[in-house]
């Protein structure tokens, strides 16, 4: 069975400024490595729709939904600018981007479910881990991977859904819109001390949270999957496993201080293959946050993709 790629070139034009880091080259080093290993003829490749408003409300406030879009839809009409943190700045094309990209998210999830793959990518932006129930920040507007976990629970009727969050920044809007919720189970690893500062602090029980100090690499990566994550993902038995699938913890890649290498991503989709396989019919989709050496990133997800695609472990 195939492994589907959800993308559209809409998410390219979505542009906070120059020299923004979570630019529209990051989906091109995507693209341009899938092309150069081969690996895109194991690959097929759809539109990413836009999403239905309705879907977002069920991971935001509809009060947020609509007056992000408002903002947005005005951005649209006049090609102005409007910063809504330093860092997370829309332009008239960023509604489209950010419709395109949770469009991906749940699509996915619908196509997986739907058994038309086994596994999917969805290679959009902008990102959404750090986008809250009624906030955008941290480059993220709407949350995608948790748009695709609440329409995987409340449309199609799965009861169980495991969030993994790889990304070197904590998700806390991830953690904001589904902490103490029991259906979901949040799997991540993440710099700490760093932005955005969350995580550590009492987190709910269904959130299995393991900061990294700055330097850690390999083996603390892959001790924290052993120790923390598996055991509690063989204990939830999600139905779907669902990736924030962040690459900015490489060695590669100056947003921040952890040293994960390309094997270890290829490494952590198989562990986590084996979850799905034992509990989910091998069923995953991923979502890409973060990631911003333009060739690590295009290598990790390589790694990762070969994987899903079941051409390694
Ligand atoms: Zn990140």
């Amino acid at each position: 069975m195939t492994t589907l790629v959800f993308t559209h070139p809409e998410c390219r034009l979505h542009d906070m400024g120059r020299g923004h880091p979570e630019c529209g080259a990051r989906l091109d080093a995507i693209t341009d490595h899938l092309r150069a290993t081969g690996l895109d003829t194991a690959l097929t490749f759809r539109d990413a729709p836009l999403v239905d408003l309705e879907a977002l409300k069920r991971a935001h406030t509809a009060g947020f939904v609509s007056e992000l879009d408002a903002v947005l839809l005005d951005l649209e009409t006049s090609g102005d600018h409007h910063a809504f943190d330093p860092d997370t700045i829309a332009c008239a094309h960023t509604r489209r981007a950010v419709q395109r990209a949770a469009g991906a998210a749940v699509a996915a999830t619908e196509a997986v479910m739907r058994g038309e793959a086994r596994t999917a990518f969805c290679a959009v932006r902008p990102p959404g881990h750090h986008a809250t129930r009624d906030t955008a920040m941290g480059f993220c507007f709407y949350n995608n991977v948790a748009v695709a976990a609440r329409h995987a629970l409340d449309e199609l009727g799965l009861q169980r859904v495991a969030i993994i969050d790889f990304d070197v920044h904590h998700g806390n809007g991830t953690e904001d819109i589904f902490e103490g919720d029991p259906q979901v189970l949040m799997a991540s690893t993440f710099q700490h001390p760093f932005y955005p500062y969350s995580g550590t602090e009492d987190p709910a029980a269904n959130m299995v949270n393991v900061p990294l100090a700055a330097g850690a690499g390999s083996r603390e990566f892959r001790e924290a999957v052993r120790e923390a994550w598996l055991p509690a993902l063989d204990e939830f038995a999600p139905e779907l496993v669902l990736f924030s699938a962040g690459f900015d913890a490489h060695a590669e890649d100056d947003m921040a201080m952890l040293r994960f290498t390309d094997a270890d991503y290829a490494w952590v989709t198989s562990q986590m293959k084996a979850v799905a396989e034992r509990h989910a019919q091998g069923r995953m989709v991923s979502v890409l946050e973060g990631g911003y050496a333009l060739s690590a990133l295009g290598r990790s997800v390589v790694q990762h993709m070969r994987v899903l695609a079941g051409l390694d472990a």
